[in-house]
């Protein structure tokens, strides 16, 4: 389902397996895999990847979504305290909806933190899931704490020795994510409504301002570029193992 972008024509990976399995493994079978998403704040990983987790998941591959933060300073007039309380709910709602389990990292929105301490704690939870696959926010981002997320993901990764393919993902595309070239599509024209619905669980972040005006013409225009209706796009880092999960053949 991943697929390549440029190349050759018709060179485009085949997704991952879909046949069914007689074993009762699922239908991803042998081959499950353990995908982590992390993200800054709760409807990041959602509107940028919220396809794509859904597409795992209905293959049964087992999908974590790692939030750096609970949103704490996401909603006008509320404490921090509120604030989470709230996020926290629709974070766990949309994980619902894309049958994810969500996992929340300890810093605090607005105000995360990048060093040696941060990245050990980051490290200890992204270890802790033995991903075998890793995607996270483009480290090109108008927002700080996109930016935290994304360089804490990396320095795991690199302390892990490279050991899962690491693929960054868009947000806000053009007003937040910046400079992103795609290097792999996943077409999510199927499950669209069910990414849509994870996005609009975000109640309080207005949904319509993000959805409608933001991830909608991204997803749209994605799908163009690949040619479907709804996609979302990927940077692969070029030096994740070759020995790629099946769909990122
Ligand atoms: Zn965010």
């Amino acid at each position: 389902m991943l697929r390549e972008a440029g190349g050759l024509a018709g060179a485009f990976a085949v997704g991952l397996p879909l046949v069914g399995d007689v074993s009762g493994q699922g239908r991803a079978g042998a081959h499950r895999l353990k995908v982590v998403v992390a993200g800054a704040h709760p409807d990041d990983p959602e509107t940028g990847c919220g396809g794509t987790i859904a597409r795992y998941a209905d293959l049964e591959h087992e999908v974590v979504v790692i939030y750096l933060t609970r949103g704490e300073a996401g909603i006008e007039g509320k404490s921090h305290e509120e604030a989470a309380r709230i996020r926290t709910q629709e974070a766990q709602r949309a994980c619902e909806i894309l049958k994810a389990r969500p996992v929340f990292a300890g810093q605090i929105d607005g105000a995360t933190e990048i060093n040696a301490a941060r990245y050990e704690d980051f490290r200890k939870i992204l270890e802790a899931e033995r991903p075998d696959l890793v995607f996270t926010h483009w480290p090109l981002d108008s927002h700080r704490d996109h930016r935290v997320i994304s360089l804490l993901v990396y320095d795991a990764w690199l302390h892990g020795g490279r050991e899962f393919p690491l693929f960054y993902f868009e947000v806000d595309a053009g007003a937040q994510t910046s400079q992103f070239h795609p290097t792999h599509y996943v077409d999510i024209t199927s499950i669209e409504p069910q990414k849509r619905a994870a996005c609009y669980a975000h109640a309080s972040q207005n949904p319509d301002g993000f959805y409608k005006d933001y991830h909608d013409p991204m997803n749209r225009f994605r799908g163009l570029e690949c040619g479907c209706k709804f996609a979302e796009a990927f940077v692969r880092h070029v030096q994740s193992p070759p020995q790629a999960p099946p769909m990122l053949s």
